[in-house]
């Protein structure tokens, strides 16, 4: 025996081949491809480093802004500061009356000495009044350090900054949140070659609560969409804060910071020393946009392949369907012509031999035209077959349903065939219910329907001869059966039957003539009459067949097209 290679060239593997080719490689090589490029996005720090600098001008943008600000309110303290001629004492609370973010203004005089005053509203609280005792002690050592700080205005004046000496200090607050900022001028009133020195310290709720939010504030909902031309960092998601120097929690935020980590930070130096500016990401991080990025894009491919693999799959299937049906209909031709060529010979060869007058008994002669009639009766049951079928294809079948005894449409149709059955050496069991009620049927069609069944169940039938119809009622159903003790038909093989040109892959079947079309030709037709047709077989056991028809008619009016 040839060995079986475990593959053949033929056209499924070239089908295969050519999907493998045209569809799934290039398929996979862009999935492949696509990935490749989303990991190498993700390492490319490239972006990120973008979005770095964005956040580094954004922070230098604010620190500019916080001390123009900053300077611009002790500028305004300054310039109300008082002459040597008036009375220091009251203009000093005046100060303090017009500038409420000035919790403590001071003057240090050689003359005077050292003059400091407080908000006189808030002294009440106990956290203010202390902070105004400790700043008050320790602002002393201003006397012993005038010289210095006279030298650092005019170095300061001398290259263009601003005349001012800036230290932190922490008032006492249960938050924390004592930040302050204690700011030291020359006094302009006061004529230059006196020693005197003037301070405000800015008030710590007014920096925090108001001051850093609303300079932050404004920078994110204008300058930076501005300054940064729309850059990376949009400045809409982003969010900053200050902290002081070396501590996690905020002083003072913009809205919209999360808890998350800063995205970058900045010290400030100039004016407001101790403090730390940060920035980032309304609730997210660069790192997590990129993986959400990351992640959306794998989703959308993963998504994307599983259709191709989905169609791929499907095209395949179809295509294979598509290629068996076309060895079908291929086998389906040789099949007809050999079932035409039988009953045609026959018919040629018994003709041909009366004709020749070699028939002696007219008993003989009868026979022969017997032989003939029946042959041909068999020829055009085939061809109304396939031309039945030809048109149920076409969709042109058309019904012409009758009020119809059907015990008596399937008795009839019997009873003629039995003489040709039992001389086969069938027996041939008939039981029909006589009282049935009338319905609405195409006789032809009908007829012919269980034809084909009682053919087929003669044809497969191969040791035990018995051909059985049964004809009842049940449960709102009339059922015909037809029950053969033949070869029988394969659990597997049991739903394809109905399948045009189909034939069970038995080779007792390929030895018998058939076209593969009766089944799929009663299934039409049994569905047509709103009814459904079933099969219960084991091999070599035999098989049964069942139409079973509604007694209620189908919807539509008779006659209609099916
Ligand atoms: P065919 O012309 O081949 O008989 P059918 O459509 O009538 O075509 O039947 C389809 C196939 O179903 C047959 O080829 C055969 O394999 C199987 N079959 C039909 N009826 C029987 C039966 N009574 N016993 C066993 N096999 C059957």
């Amino acid at each position: 025996m040839k060995k079986k290679k475990w593959w053949r060239w033929d056209g499924r593997m070239r089908l295969f081949l050519t999907m493998e080719l045209a569809v799934v490689l290039p398929a996979a090589a862009l999935i492949g491809f696509s990935v490749w490029k989303l990991h190498s996005i993700q390492r490319d720090k490239v972006i990120e480093a973008a979005i770095q600098r964005d956040f580094q001008r954004m922070l230098k943008v604010s620190e500019k802004r916080l001390v123009e600000e900053g300077y611009a309110l002790l500028q305004a303290v300054r310039a109300d500061f008082p002459s040597p001629e008036d009375r220091l004492g009251p203009a000093l609370e005046e100060v303090l009356a017009n500038h409420p973010y000035a919790a403590h203004v001071f003057l240090y005089d050689e003359k005077t000495g050292l003059l400091f005053r407080s908000q006189p509203g808030r002294m009440e609280e106990d956290d203010f009044r202390r902070e105004s005792e400790k700043l008050h002690a320790g602002i002393r050592w201003i006397k012993t350090e005038t010289e210095y700080l006279r030298e650092q205005f005019y170095k300061q004046k001398e290259s263009g900054y601003p005349q001012v000496y800036t230290m932190p200090t922490w008032a006492p607050r249960k938050d924390g949140r004592g930040y302050q900022i204690v700011a030291l001028f020359p006094l302009p009133k006061f004529p230059s070659e006196r020693v005197a020195v003037g301070g405000m310290v800015f008030d710590s709720e007014y920096l925090t609560e108001e001051f850093f939010p609303a300079v932050f504030d404004k920078l994110l909902a204008k300058d930076f969409a501005e300054r940064s031309g729309g850059g990376k960092a949009a400045s809409s998601e982003v969010a900053m804060m200050v902290r002081p120097k070396g501590m996690k929690k905020p002083l003072a935020t913009s809205a919209g910071w999360d808890a998350g980590k800063p995205e970058v930070e900045r010290n400030i130096e100039m004016s407001f020393p101790g403090l730390t500016l940060a920035i980032k990401f309304q609730g997210t991080t660069v790192a997590a946009l990129a993986q959400e990025f990351q992640r959306n894009a794998l989703l959308v491919i993963g998504g994307l392949s599983l259709f191709l693999a989905g169609g791929i799959l499907l095209t395949y299937r179809n295509v294979i369907r598509e290629m068996g049906l076309a060895k079908l209909k291929s086998d389906f031709v040789s099949n007809v012509s050999h079932e035409l060529r039988t009953p045609l010979s026959l018919i040629r060869l018994y003709a041909e031999t009366l004709e020749l007058g070699r028939v002696q008994t007219p008993e003989k002669q009868q026979e022969y035209y017997g032989i003939i009639r029946k042959e041909s009766e068999r020829l055009t049951a085939l061809i109304n077959n396939i031309l039945d079928f030809s048109r149920i294809e076409a969709g042109k079948k058309e019904y012409s349903f009758t009020d119809t005894n059907l015990s008596v449409l399937v008795r009839d149709t019997l009873e003629s065939y039995r003489y040709q059955i039992e001389q086969m050496g069938f027996a041939f069991d008939v039981r029909i219910e006589d009282n049935l009620p009338r319905m609405q049927v195409d006789r032809e069609a009908i007829a012919r329907s269980l034809l084909n069944l009682v053919n087929n169940a003669v044809k497969y039938s191969q040791g035990e001869k018995y051909l059985g119809v049964n004809l009842y009622r049940t449960n709102g159903l009339v059922k015909l059966e037809v029950i053969d003790h033949g070869i029988g038909i394969p659990r597997s093989e049991q739903p394809k039957v109905f399948e045009k040109f189909y034939r069970a892959g038995d080779s007792l079947v390929h030895n018998t003539k058939g076209s593969g079309v009766g089944l799929s030709l009663v299934r039409h037709i049994v569905q047509a009459h709103g009814g459904q047709i079933s099969v219960e077989s084991m091999p070599g056991q035999g098989s049964k067949f069942t139409i079973a028809l509604p007694m209620q008619p189908p919807a539509g009016p008779p006659g209609a097209t099916a």
